[in-house]
C-alpha cells in the first residue's frame, strides 16, 4: 500500500518485549528502565491480528526486534506464525546475541531468514562498558553460531571517542564472516538524547575511509549506503539518519510491545491497535487510515534539541 507522498510501505518492524538482558548506555537508563506493565504488553495472537491486516495492505518484510527479542518465551513458535503468511518474503531479527547460540537451529527451523547482530566494539572492556556488563565473548559466540545458519549482519552505533577508531577491525570482521557490518548514526531518541551532544559522530569520516577501500561502486541496502569489499557479501555499510536523511525512501512502519504502531520512529505519533483486535474489518480500515497518515520527513537533527525529547528510550521502540 502506499502512503501520500507515493511509498510503498512493506516492512514491518515488530517490537516484541522491551526487556532487555544487556543495558546498553545509548538505549537505557543507567538504573535500568521502567519496564511496560506485563498487562499492556500484545500477547503473539493480538500481534498476529495486525500482521494479518498489514500483510493484506502489502506488507513483504518483517524485521522482530525488542528489547531484546530472543528473551521473550515463544519466539521461536513466533516466528513459524510469521512465515505462515505466504506473502512475507523476508523474516529478520535484530538481536544483541546473547541467547543466540542456543536458539540458531531452532529459528532457522521456523523459517527465520536472516539475523542482525548489534556489536558496538571489538574491545572486551569497552564492550563491558557499553552494554553495562556484558560479555564479548557471547556476542562473538552468537556471530560464530548465527553465521553456520544465516546471512549475518552486524550493527554498530557510532559513537564519538569511543569506537570511531575500530574501523580497520570491524573491516576485518567482515571479511571474515563475509557479512556486512554497519555503523548507525547515534539517535536522540528517548535515553540516547542524554550525553547526545558528547556521544554523536556523524559517518562522514569513516565513509572517506570506506570509499577509499571500496572494491565497487556503493550501493543502497534498505536505509544503509553499503561500500563492498573483496569478497562476495563481505561489506561495510552506513545509517544516516541524521546527516543524510532517507524519509523519500522509507518504506518502514512499526508495532511496538504494547500495541501502538509509529510511522516515524523519529516521531511522537503512535496509533493504539487495541481497540480494533477484535475485529478484522476495522484493524483492516486502521490499517489504511494510519498508512495515510504516515509523516512525510522527520525533522532532527544535531542540534534542534527540542524535537529529541521522546517519549519512549529505544528498548520500547526497536530501533
Ligand atoms: N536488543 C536488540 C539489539 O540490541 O540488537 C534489539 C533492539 S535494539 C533497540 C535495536 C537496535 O537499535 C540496535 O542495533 C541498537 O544498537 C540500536 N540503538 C539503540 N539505541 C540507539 C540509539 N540511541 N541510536 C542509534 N541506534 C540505537
Ligand atoms: Fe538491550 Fe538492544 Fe537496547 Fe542494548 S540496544 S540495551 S541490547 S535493547
Amino acid at each position: 500500500m502506499k502512503d501520500c507522498y507515493g511509498r510503498n510501505i512493506d516492512y514491518l518492524r515488530i517490537s516484541i518485549t522491551d526487556k532487555c538482558n544487556l543495558r546498553c548506555r545509548y538505549c537505557m537508563p543507567e538504573n535500568g528502565i521502567s519496564l511496560l506493565n506485563h498487562a499492556h504488553i500484545l500477547r503473539y495472537e493480538e500481534i498476529y491480528l495486525f500482521l494479518k491486516a498489514a500483510v493484506k495492505n502489502g506488507i513483504k518484510k518483517v524485521r522482530i526486534t525488542g528489547g531484546e527479542p530472543l528473551t521473550r518465551r515463544g519466539i521461536v513458535d513466533f516466528v513459524s506464525m510469521v512465515r505462515s503468511f505466504d506473502k512475507i518474503e523476508d523474516i529478520a531479527i535484530t538481536t544483541n546475541g546473547i541467547l543466540l547460540p542456543d536458539m540458531a537451529k531452532k529459528l532457522k527451523n521456523a523459517g527465520l531468514d536472516r539475523i542482525n547482530i548489534s556489536l558496538d566494539t571489538l574491545d572486551s572492556e569497552k564492550y563491558f562498558y557499553i552494554t553495562r556488563g556484558g560479555s564479548l565473548k557471547d556476542a562473538l559466540l552468537a556471530i560464530d553460531k548465527a553465521s553456520e545458519y544465516f546471512p549475518v549482519k552486524i550493527n554498530s552505533v557510532l559513537i564519538k571517542n569511543f569506537n570511531e577508531n575500530e574501523f580497520d577491525d570491524f573491516v576485518l570482521l567482515a571479511m571474515k564472516y563475509n557479512m556486512q557490518v554497519r555503523f548507525i548514526e547515534k539517535m536522540p531518541v528517548g535515553y540516547g538524547a542524554v550525553h547526545f551532544d558528547e556521544e554523536y559522530v556523524s559517518c562522514e569520516e569513516l565513509l572517506k575511509k570506506a570509499e577509499k577501500i571500496s572494491s565497487g561502486e556503493p550501493f543502497n541496502d534498505g536505509v544503509a549506503t553499503v561500500y563492498p569489499l573483496r569478497k562476495d557479501r563481505a561489506a561495510i555499510g552506513f545509517i544516516t539518519p541524521l546527516s543524510h536523511k532517507f524519509c523519500t525512501g522509507c518504506n518502514k512502519i512499526r508495532l511496538t510491545s504494547d500495541g501502538k504502531v509509529k510511522t516515524c520512529l523519529f516521531s511522537q505519533n503512535e496509533y493504539d491497535i487495541k481497540p480494533y483486535i477484535n475485529s478484522e474489518e476495522e484493524m483492516d480500515k486502521f490499517y489504511r487510515e494510519i498508512i495515510a497518515k504516515k509523516e512525510e520527513q522527520h525533522f532532527i537533527n544535531n542540534k534542534n534539541q527540542n524535537q529529541w525529547i521522546q517519549n519512549r528510550d529505544m528498548n520500547k521502540i526497536g530501533g
